[in-house]
This record gives structure tokens, sequence and C-alpha cells, in this order.
């Protein structure tokens, strides 16, 4: 086993990693930058370093700073996280020149998904369903709408770097694609530095189905089910289940091959996600394979009874998966609300403060994995999710019902949140009767918000 693992993140990701470590017993070294000298992450490793200022670029982008961090604690493994740099082949390759192993797949296999127009091509070759669209890059808007042309409108014009739903922009006619593709490069390049881009048909009503995967040095690769990802708002998630009422037993089982056959094609090692977009016909198509632990890990691990992160040690430190294909049993019913610091009153509008009172939920079937603490101010310099609440429950119904329960008990104060957002959602007739697809938050968001402010007012009123 590892002996030492140097966290190249923060938040709440940083204490999950720190919790899998400690069972392990694995010492840990956190980072932090001058605006995370209070943050819990810095509290909880065995040792934590500082690495620079506030801004990302200057501490957690700082590969410079981060390895020497690592070599100067005599770490002998990185774990990135997601976000920062867990998608960075280079920082990837950089760990390992410098004798550290990294947490995830090497440089190569980053650098082999991390280009989604070309990760599209790779699973194409594996024989998994990709959208019709663009054999790799575009070299231009007129090939772009030659492309449209041939393959119909609307079509999505997609940064190959993208990621959190940036750099896409959308196209219902031939005519259109030209603005969508300046305005998806210019977005493309202010966000990723890379301006590249590709096209897909948009799938029409999809819902967005992703399965969790697991494989180790030896050659094995194992699927953990799926997350139905749909409820987003402008393509980011916003809640996470599993199992998905739109999958027959068939269907998952067709859809785990696939992803399976797209990690082996890759020579993936770790944890990874395959994400398919799911038509309402039952045809899926792969979209993009992340090459890291995702947002959303926690609700695999509660409907399967295992750990992610503890498995993406064993694995970084030569040791076969602790199961088999044939291991893996999906139990109950697990749902995530992701809970953000932000307004949904200012169309979402990130609003970091001081967290003057917190309470979590707690009980059967929750789980909150979150980095606050009352008192604890957070730094308006980074991502605005500040807490992840999940229940599980023997049925999807019980899931339900646990959230609505858990989010009723949650209390943040000091900035708004969606949490609010979150437990209307969990009352939505389209959601509870499990027909929803990646449109429906955007289709309901007013409704659902005047709903909240109507709420708001009868319990004034009460008061
Ligand atoms: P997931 O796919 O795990 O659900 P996202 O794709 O939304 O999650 O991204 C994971 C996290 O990384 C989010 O917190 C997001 O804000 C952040 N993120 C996504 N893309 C980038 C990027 N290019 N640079 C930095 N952070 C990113
Ligand atoms: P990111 O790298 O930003 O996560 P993805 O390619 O995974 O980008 O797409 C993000 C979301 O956009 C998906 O979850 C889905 O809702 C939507 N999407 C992406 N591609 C398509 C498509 N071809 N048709 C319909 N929706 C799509
Ligand atoms: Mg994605």
């Amino acid at each position: 086993m590892l002996k030492r693992v140097l966290i190249a993140n923060r938040g709440e990701i940083a204490l999950r990693i720190i919790r899998a470590c400690r069972e392990l017993d694995v010492e840990t070294v956190a980072v932090w930058s001058e605006a995370d000298e209070s943050a819990l992450h810095a509290q909880l490793a065995t040792r934590s370093l500082c690495i620079g200022p506030a801004k990302a670029a200057d501490s957690y982008l700082n590969q410079d700073a981060i390895l020497s961090a690592a070599l100067a604690s005599k770490c002998d493994a990185v774990h990135p996280g997601y976000g920062f740099l867990s998608e960075n082949p280079d920082f990837a390759d950089r760990c390992v020149q410098a004798g550290l192993k990294y947490i995830g797949p090497s440089g190569d296999v980053i650098r082999r998904l991390g280009s989604k127009a070309a990760a599209r091509m790779l699973a194409q070759s594996a024989g998994v369903p990709v959208v019709p669209g663009s054999d790799g890059p575009l070299k231009n808007a007129r090939q772009a709408r030659t492309l449209a042309q041939q393959v119909g409108c609307p079509v999505l014009l997609k940064a190959s770097a993208g990621g959190g739903g940036r750099g896409m922009r959308q196209a219902d006619s031939p005519e259109e694609v030209d603005k969508a593709f300046q305005e998806a490069r210019a977005e493309a390049v202010a966000c990723f530095g890379d301006g590249e881009l590709y096209l897909e048909k948009l799938v029409v009503n999809p819902r967005h189905i992703e399965f969790q995967i697991m494989a180790d040095t030896q050659g094995h690769v194992v699927h953990l089910g799926e997350r139905d990802c749909s409820i987003q708002r402008r393509r980011q998630k916003l809640v996470e289940e599993s199992p998905s009422k739109a999958l027959t037993p068939a269907l998952r089982e067709e859809m785990g091959r696939a992803a399976v056959a797209a990690a082996k094609a890759a020579g993936y090692v770790g944890a990874g996600t395959v994400e398919f977009v799911l038509a309402p016909d039952g045809r899926f198509y792969f979209i993009e394979m992340n090459t890291r632990i995702q947002v959303e890990h926690p609700v695999t691990e509660l409907v399967t009874g295992i750990d992610l992160v503890k498995e993406q040690l064993r694995v970084a430190s030569g040791l076969p998966l602790s199961f088999a294909q044939e291991d893996i049993q999906v139990s109950g019913h697990a749902i995530e609300c992701r809970i953000n610091a932000e307004d949904p009153e200012r169309d979402f509008m990130p609003c970091p403060g001081t967290t003057a009172f917190l309470h979590l939920p707690g009980g059967p079937g929750v789980r909150v994995d979150t980095a606050l603490y009352t008192g604890y101010e957070v730094p308006p310099y980074y991502d605005s999710l500040v807490a992840k609440v999940l229940s599980h429950g023997s049925t999807r119904l019980e899931a339900i019902r646990r959230m609505r329960r858990a989010l009723e008990e949650l209390i943040i104060e000091g900035y708004p949140t969606n949490a609010s957002l979150a437990h209307l959602i969990m009352h939505d007739p389209q959601f509870v009767r499990g027909r929803y697809d990646t449109g429906f938050l955007d289709q309901n968001l007013v409704r659902l918000l005047e709903l909240a402010r109507t709420c708001d007012r009868l319990m004034e009123e009460e008061s």
C-alpha cells in the first residue's frame, strides 16, 4: 500500500480522500492556498503545506509548487481529486517523472481521452456507438456547416477540451452554424486555452446516463452500474441517482458492456466514468470519458457498498481490484443533490460568504460530504459547491422521501444556496415518476422558483 499521499485539491473531495487514506493507514499531505488557511482539509491531513496565493492559477494549478511540496514532504503518490489538475496529462507525466505515483490513469491515457474529438473516434473504433457528427476536430466554420447539413440540425458545436458544460453551442439550422462556431470557439479559448471544436448532432430529449468504471494494472476492467444525471442546469449536473428509471436490465447490460469496451480500448487504469446520452427511442451514444473520480461518485458507493477512493489507492499501489464484475450488486436506490453557494433568484450567481450557522442532516440512509463548519468563510475563488447531500433507501421512493427530510434538516445560514430548489425537485411529479430528461430543469425552473417564493411567503406569514 502507499505510505503518504499528497492531495492536490481542496474542499469536500480533499476530505473524502483524507478519510479513505486514514481508513487504510495512509498518511496525507494537504496543500492549501492563502485563502484556505482555515479550510478543513488543511487541518485534517497528517500534514499540510501552503502552496501559494488564493488564485487557483497560483496555487491549486501551480504544478511546480505542488510537485515541490510532494517531494519535500516525501510523499509516494499524488491524488488529483476532480477539477483543477485532475485531467491534465502533463501533470500526470510530471508526477511519474518525479518518482511519484499518480492516482489515476497514465498521462497518455488522459491525453487520448482528454480531446473529446479524439475520444469519440476511439470509442467508435471499439464498436461503441457515438452521436453522428464530425470525424475528429473541425477545420473551420464552413466544414461545420456542411456537416450540419449532412447529419441534420439541430447540432452542437463542442469544445474538444470542454468540461463543466462550457464551450458548447447549439445551432438549430445551418444558417446558425457560423455564429455557434465562433461563440463556442471563443468560450473554449477563454475557458480551456484551446479553441479546437467538433460537431455532434443534438440528441433530442435525452437522458444523461454514465457508467462508473474501475480498472487495475492487471488488466481487469469492471463497471459499477450507472448514474442518471439528467437533472442539469445549463448542462451542469445538479441531481444524480442510481439506478436509472430509464434502463431495463438488458439495456443496462448492453451499455455496461459498451462502457467497459471503451475503457479497455483506451488502456484505462483507475476510476473513470463513461458518459452517454440515451435517446427516447432507447438508442444510446458515447459522449465522453472523464478520467478521474467524479463529483457524484458517492451515489455509486451507496448502492454498491464499494469505497471507490480506497479502490483508487489500491490500484495505484499495484494491487488488483478487490472485486470482479460478478461481485457487483446494486442494492436499493441512491440520490445526490449538489448544494451550491449560489442565488437561484439571481441567475444562480455564486454567492460565497461566511457560514453563520450550519446544521447537517443525519439519520438512517443519509450521507453528507462537505468541508463546511459553522464560522467557515467560503472563499470566492473556487467552485461554488459547498455540500453534497445523499440519500439511500431500499426503494427509489424511500430514497426520495429520505432526501426530502434530509434537505428539511439541512440549515446553511450566511449565504443563499440552491437547497430549496433541490427540495422542490424532490416533490415534482415528473421527477417522482422518474420521467425526466436533460431539459427538465431548464423547462421547469421558472415554475419551481415561483413555487419556492410562494412557500417562503406562506412561511413568513405563519411566523
Ligand atoms: P462531474 O463530471 O464530476 O459531474 P463536472 O464536469 O461538473 O463534474 O466537473 C467537476 C468539477 O471540476 C466541478 O467542480 C467543475 O466546476 C470543475 N471543472 C470542470 N471543468 C474544469 C476545468 N476545465 N478546469 C477547472 N475545473 C473544472
Ligand atoms: P462536458 O465535458 O462539459 O461534461 P459533455 O459532452 O459531457 O460535456 O456534455 C454535457 C451535457 O450536455 C450532457 O450531459 C448532455 O446533457 C448535453 N449533451 C452533450 N452532448 C449532447 C448531444 N450530442 N445531444 C444532446 N445533449 C448533449
Ligand atoms: Mg460530461
